[in-house]
């Protein structure tokens, strides 16, 4: 079957329309509410003339105004367009322009988001959060805005229903821009449903799904719309903080989450965890990043609920599941893939490497990516056939499979380091300097060199109280290395460059370098 997340939240609204749908730090809204205000939103966009199959943006904190208008803008036929408030207003007008909205929704926090951008958008402001006085975006009178209470259409307003069909586009979701420029990234409904029809024993029905993480992020996503999908609440944070994190847990007797490893990190890492009553928790998800099996191993331990590690990426290709709590012997890696995701490993000329060969991951399933919006040759760039021309999606990422089918991953393509005709995986090099005493965090990348091409180079953050010196980590490291693999240089740095979902930004640390050269 296949229904749209518009369709099944009326139907939550119906028959558990008191249930709290979404809650953020000052407000909540149940069904019944969610419903009626998308229904508003809906209409609003309709009286505008924002026609079906048009970009709508937000730029905005995760609140219970940003789900009401992403979603009724879905049921207008639009397709939200989520964007990190936390980009340069440039950026964001980039963003903006690219996917062709009419209309951005921004709030108060974000009142900057787009100061000195000429775009010939309609602005709506939500109101300030917890009340407070009306508030004007720092770029009045560039553009035409409205405050997002009047702009709604009235209450008790229908929207005219929407004829929508499975591959017709949800949402644009701006890639994270790890490795590069971001692309549109168009998901369908079908897509969306997929992710919403996967989730039958996750229990999401009677969830309270924490999320720390932003909306704009396929990772936050993937547990926020299945949520609301099967009809449970959903607790947004603005800010992660892992004691605010754990308090507000406590607080919502909270069931499900999905957190990305360093929230895990930082959250284990409180002297006080055990304190905290999390007896509730039945579900913890992660994704986006690698996850360490000594941590892995960690959460299992300590935090009740299963633990299920997810691999995917926002374009679709397939997806892994690993459930570390029930497989603690696999923790090193991303498990196998879901039913119906099919995963094959090619070499450089695009051929299938044989069985427990490193390979290139390509990935099918019934949640791909329509395309990357506008962008033909790109999207293009991004598919692999198999010999009956079935479509794969390439994820760019390097792994192996075990004898049991469970895939072990190694590191993103464009991350691969080829010194002196060899390959070297930076993680090899990673989990060897994970393992030193002193190392809190780390991350190798590849340098040119003259002698070789390139040569690895390291950087650490040290324990807090840590003495052990740089040289001596690095001799110490480089003795379990292999000849090939040694480091030629290891930095020591105060935290490593991340971006907003926790991923290590590579890309800034070969710029840090780069700067600093002589
Ligand atoms: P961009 O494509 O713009 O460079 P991105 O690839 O980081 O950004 P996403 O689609 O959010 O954007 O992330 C998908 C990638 O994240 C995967 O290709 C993989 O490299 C990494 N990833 C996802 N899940 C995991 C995981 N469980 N373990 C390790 N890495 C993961
Ligand atoms: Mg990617």
């Amino acid at each position: 079957g296949f229904a749209t997340l518009p369709d099944l939240i009326r139907a939550h609204a119906l028959e558990r329309g008191d249930r709290t749908a979404v809650a953020d730090a000052q407000d909540s809204i149940d069904y019944r509410t969610l419903d009626a205000v998308m229904d508003r939103v809906a209409a609003a966009l309709q009286r505008d003339g924002v026609a079906p199959g048009t970009a709508v943006a937000i730029v905005a904190a995760p609140t219970t105004y940003y789900a009401a208008a992403f979603l009724g803008a879905v049921r207008a036929g639009c397709v939200a367009t989520p964007i990190a408030p936390s980009a340069t207003p440039a950026a964001i007008g980039a963003m903006i322009a690219d996917s062709g909205a009419p209309i951005v929704f921004l709030d108060a926090e974000n009142a900057r988001a787009l100061e000195g951008q000429s775009l010939s958008t309609r602005v709506v402001v939500f109101p300030r959060e917890g009340g407070g006085p009306d508030w004007a975006p720092a770029f009045a009178g560039e553009h035409a805005f409205y405050h997002f209470v009047d702009w709604l259409a009235l209450d008790g307003a229908k929207p005219i229903p929407v004829a929508i069909a499975p591959e017709d586009p949800f949402n644009i979701i701006y890639s994270s821009g790890t490795t590069g420029t971001p692309k549109g990234i168009v998901q369908s409904h079908a897509m969306r449903w997929a992710h919403i029809a996967r989730n039958t024993a996750a229990g999401f029905d009677t969830a309270v799904t924490m999320i720390a993480t932003p909306l704009y992020s396929n990772t936050t996503l993937v547990s926020f719309l299945p949520t609301l999908g099967w009809g449970g609440t959903v607790v947004l944070m603005k800010k992660f903080d892992a004691r605010a994190y754990l308090e507000l847990a406590e607080r919502h007797r909270a069931t499900h989450t999905m957190l990305v490893p360093v929230q895990y990190q930082r959250i284990m890492a409180l002297p006080d965890f055990d304190a905290f009553d999390l007896s509730t928790f039945r579900f913890k998800t992660s994704t986006s990043a690698p996850f360490s099996a000594a941590l892995k191993a960690d959460v299992v331990a300590r935090w009740p609920g299963v633990l299920v590690e997810f691999y995917g990426m926002t374009e679709g290709g397939a997806s892994c599941a690993l459930n570390a709590t029930a497989n603690p012997t696999k923790l090193h890696t991303v498990g196998q893939p879901m039913p119906g995701h099919e995963i094959r490993l090619i070499d450089d000329d695009g051929n299938e490497v044989a069985p427990g060969e490193m390979g290139e991951v390509v990935g099918r399933s019934p949640a791909m990516m329509n395309g990357y919006h506008g962008r033909a040759e790109a999207t293009r760039d991004a598919e692999w056939r198999d010999a009956d021309g079935n479509r794969y999606i390439r994820h760019g990422d390097v792994g192996r499979f075990d004898e049991d089918g469970f895939l072990t991953l190694m590191d993103r393509k464009k991350d691969l380091i080829i010194s002196g005709g060899f390959n070297i995986y930076p993680s090899d090099l990673e989990a060897v300097l994970a393992r030193h005493p002193a190392v809190a965090d780390c991350a190798v990348i590849g340098v040119p060199s003259e002698a070789w091409g390139e040569t690895p180079v390291g950087f650490y953050v040290p324990h807090a109280h840590t003495t052990e010196d740089t040289p001596t980590i690095l001799a110490w490291a480089n003795a379990q290395l292999g000849k090939t693999q040694r480091l030629s240089a290891l930095h020591v740095a105060d935290e490593l460059p991340r971006s907003a979902i926790g991923k290590v930004l590579k890309r800034e640390l070969r710029d840090r370098l780069a700067s600093t050269a002589p």
